[in-house]
């Protein structure tokens, strides 16, 4: 490692403050993907300002049809909170399954968001369930914010606050996991609320993607049936050591299926 200016500062505006004044700093979250990068030598940023003290970040709420995370709270309390379990049991689902405990505790949302790794599971989460990603300086839509590999709408300084979650009528993830770190060959997220059916797939291509193949057979009849019944082209989906482009395809509706059998188990 090299040396660089460490602050922890207690508010949001004060750590944006320190981004927007030299380009060459970085938000440091639970340090998970960013210091491995660091010890890589991929990253060599000249400041990292740590987020994880800002309390308005580490607030989880549920209002108003909404659940609201801040963005430095750690996988393992989205996991372990009886109002997330309550309001959204699907999403305390998957952050319960998120690399390994000790990742859970330091990972945050907002760095798995920022960070937008392409086989990264709350993605899946944030574009099925249609959640809105707040920052320093405006709210993005789900839609709106993943742009492709590890490449966000964010602009360089700015920073995720909070995520806000709409509930769902129902809502499930599963995925077919690395062995070895737990991210996902392949997962799947299906929400079913007020305004229709979702799907977002991870892992299985450059960015988290929505099927439209799948939304449409399940907004007809959200099944186990009709996901299975669904066959999804492998011409742009990714090929690697792990998998062919065709197995991973034909997993996406082998997990939607599992995906809905959680759902409905909650
Ligand atoms: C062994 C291992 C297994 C893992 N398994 C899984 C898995 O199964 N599923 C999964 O989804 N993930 C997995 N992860 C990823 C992990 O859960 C973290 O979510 C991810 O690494 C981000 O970590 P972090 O929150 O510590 O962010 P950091 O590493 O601190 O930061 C990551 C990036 O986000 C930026 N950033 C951080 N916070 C903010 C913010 N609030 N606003 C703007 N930018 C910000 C940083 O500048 C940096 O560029 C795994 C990681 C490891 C090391």
């Amino acid at each position: 490692m090299y040396t660089f200016d460490y602050q922890r500062p207690g508010q949001a505006d004060a750590a944006v403050a320190v981004l927007t004044a030299n380009g060459d700093a970085k938000y440091l979250a639970g340090g998970q993907s960013l210091l491995p990068t660091m010890r890589l030598r991929l990253a060599q940023p000249s400041a990292l300002v740590d987020v994880t003290r800002i309390a308005s970040m580490k607030d989880i709420t549920v209002s108003g049809g909404t659940v609201t995370i801040g963005a430095a709270v750690c996988h393992a309390r989205v996991a372990s909170s009886a109002d997330v379990k309550k309001a959204l049991p699907g999403l305390a689902d998957l952050a319960g399954r998120i690399g390994d405990r000790q990742v859970r505790e330091r990972g945050t949302i907002g760095g798995s968001l920022a960070n937008d790794d392409p086989a990264a599971c709350y993605p899946a989460a944030v574009l099925a369930l249609n959640a809105t990603v707040v920052t320093d300086r405006r709210r993005i839509a789900a839609d709106d914010f993943f742009l492709g590999m590890y490449e966000t709408a964010l602009q360089p300084d700015e920073l995720i606050t909070a995520v806000e979650f709409p509930l769902a009528e129902r809502a499930g993830y599963e995925k077919f996991r690395n062995p070895a770190s737990h991210f996902a060959l392949v997962g799947v997220f299906v929400a079913k609320g007020v305004t229709g059916v979702r799907v977002a797939v991870t892992g299985a291509a450059a960015s988290v993607f929505r099927p439209t193949e799948l939304e449409a057979a399940l907004s007809k009849d959200f099944s186990v049936a009709a996901a299975r019944g669904v066959k999804i082209s492998p011409d742009t989906l990714n090929e690697d050591m792990h998998a062919s482009a065709e197995y991973r395809a034909h997993l996406i509706p082998v997990l939607a299926g599992r995906a809905i059998e959680r759902a409905n188990a909650f």
